[in-house]
């Protein structure tokens, strides 16, 4: 049989892996971005100058020939459903007898005047990182438009070059739309310590050119006008499915898909950045953009192709990032607000840089999710809590055990406690003495 993948990222990348070890399948894996697989979370270093893109390639380049698993560098033009037949845009044909697509996303484009100037850019594939070494030589001030995890990856990239950097958004504080206030305000403090000019409560009107085309300047919906020789448009991503639009392929967003990855399509596969759910699980996105959900899926669909139908379960919501120098993870459904059916509770290190909260259960206290700002808590651990429902009080008591770098962290535990003592007074947390035990 043979098994054809478009998109070498980490969603199609992991399936032919799983394949290979599963089963003796032809596999052939086509990427017109790059010959090999990279870490796209990665990008950033290589512009910092902290990595060069050789150390983005998980493996070595032998691998893949040792491993049978065939690369094309080639972009797919259309697909022939009724014959199995993908053509390149070298006119190649290529046939196969299952299909797996897994095309990433695209950065969005909002429709504002001037976004296809030069020097306007958003940041997703490997060429964007080239097209920003060019874009932003002899740059002495860029504006990053719109939040998010992309927006403040690249104003760290412009800080590390010494470019004055101007960051706009549209909510009160960096991320507010995700990140509880709090955490919001944690954050923007922090880019703001940095020296970058994170200005809230701001929307792009319009991106002016000089005569050769260039960017010269933004203007805000207020009015305001800002000189700049590069924007960067982080405004979020969109799946990668244009080439598909006009085929018997069923999309929205996405390329729709059921729990086990499968199209409308018999034999053909959607995972990773490109396939939205039909039936997403409730409060869950139907798009999954995340490296560690595409190589979950991938590990599914590849028993699945491999003869053993399996369902993609997520489980337990997770996921980590680092704003500027602090670390951030998330465990469990956490959003801007807790569920009308959830409590919180925050407690903040005083110097503004460290910072957790949890959220639980107002009827039987379980535990439904941790954030953790500047401290690095075990996925292990708060999975296990979150998935048993763990009653609060004890999961504060005996956060310890989460904490990666223990002794560090030992002091906050107990103010933790005590802050949510405190709070919560109806649910006391104690820390466990040690035992002690005495050697004869
Ligand atoms: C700067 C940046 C930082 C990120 N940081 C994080 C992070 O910290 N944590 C996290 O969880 N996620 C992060 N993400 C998101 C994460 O990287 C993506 O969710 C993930 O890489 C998507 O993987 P994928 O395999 O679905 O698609 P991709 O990695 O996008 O791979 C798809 C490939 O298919 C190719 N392709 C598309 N169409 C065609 C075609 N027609 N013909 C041939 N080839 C085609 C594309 O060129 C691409 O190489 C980040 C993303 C970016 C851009």
């Amino acid at each position: 049989m043979k098994v054809v993948i478009i998109g070498n990222g980490i969603a199609g990348i992991t399936t032919a892996r799983h394949i290979r070890k599963q089963s003796d399948h032809e596999i052939l894996v086509i990427s017109a971005e790059s010959e090999h697989f990279f870490s796209r979370t990665a990008l950033m270093y290589i512009y910092i100058g902290h990595m060069k893109y050789q150390h983005t390639k998980p493996y070595e380049d032998w691998f893949w020939e040792k491993n049978r698993i065939n690369l094309h560098k080639a972009y797919i033009n259309t697909i022939d459903f009724d014959t199995n037949t993908l053509k390149t845009a070298n006119r190649e044909e290529i046939s196969y007898d299952k299909l797996v697509i897994a095309t990433g996303s695209v950065t969005k484009k909002i429709g504002w005047p001037g976004e296809n100037l030069k020097g306007v850019q958003g940041l997703y594939s490997k060429q964007d990182v080239e097209l920003m070494e060019t874009n932003t030589q002899n740059v002495k001030h860029a504006v990053i438009v719109g939040g998010g995890l992309i927006g403040i990856e690249m104003a760290e990239m412009l800080h590390s070059r010494g470019i004055e950097v101007t960051f706009l958004i549209r909510e009160n504080n960096y991320w507010n739309s995700v990140l509880p206030i709090e955490e919001a305000m944690l954050v923007s403090r922090h880019i703001a310590e940095h020296g970058i000019n994170l200005i809230p409560n701001t929307e792009l009107e319009e991106i002016i050119g000089d005569n050769d085309g260039r960017v010269k300047a933004v203007k805000t919906k207020t009015g305001k006008t800002i000189d700049c020789e590069f924007v960067a448009l982080t405004t979020g991503v969109t799946p990668n499915i244009d080439f598909l639009k006009e085929s018997a392929l069923e999309t929205d967003r996405g390329i729709l898909v059921n729990d086990f990855l499968e199209t409308n399509i018999p034999n053909v596969y959607a995972l990773g950045d490109c396939a939205q759910f039909k039936n997403p699980k409730e409060n869950h996105p139907p798009v999954e953009q995340l490296w560690y959900t595409g190589k979950m899926q991938g590990k599914a669909l590849a028993k699945t192709i491999c003869g053993q139908k399996t369902k993609y379960e997520r489980g337990i919501w997770f996921n980590s990032a680092k704003f500027l120098d602090i670390e951030y993870q998330t465990y469990g459904l956490m959003f801007n607000k807790p569920f009308a059916t959830e409590d919180t509770f925050y407690w903040e290190h005083p110097k503004g840089k460290i910072g957790m909260r949890a959220n639980f259960s107002k009827t039987d206290g379980s535990l439904s999710g941790f954030n953790f700002f500047g401290m690095r808590f075990k996925q292990t651990v708060a999975d296990t809590w979150i998935r048993n429902g763990n009653h609060i009080s004890n999961c504060i008591a005996q956060l310890n055990e989460g904490f990666f770098d223990a002794e560090f962290n030992k002091n906050h535990h107990k103010k933790i406690v005590e802050s949510f003592n405190t709070a919560h007074p109806k649910h006391q947390a104690t820390i466990a003495k040690k035992k002690k035990f005495l050697i004869f």
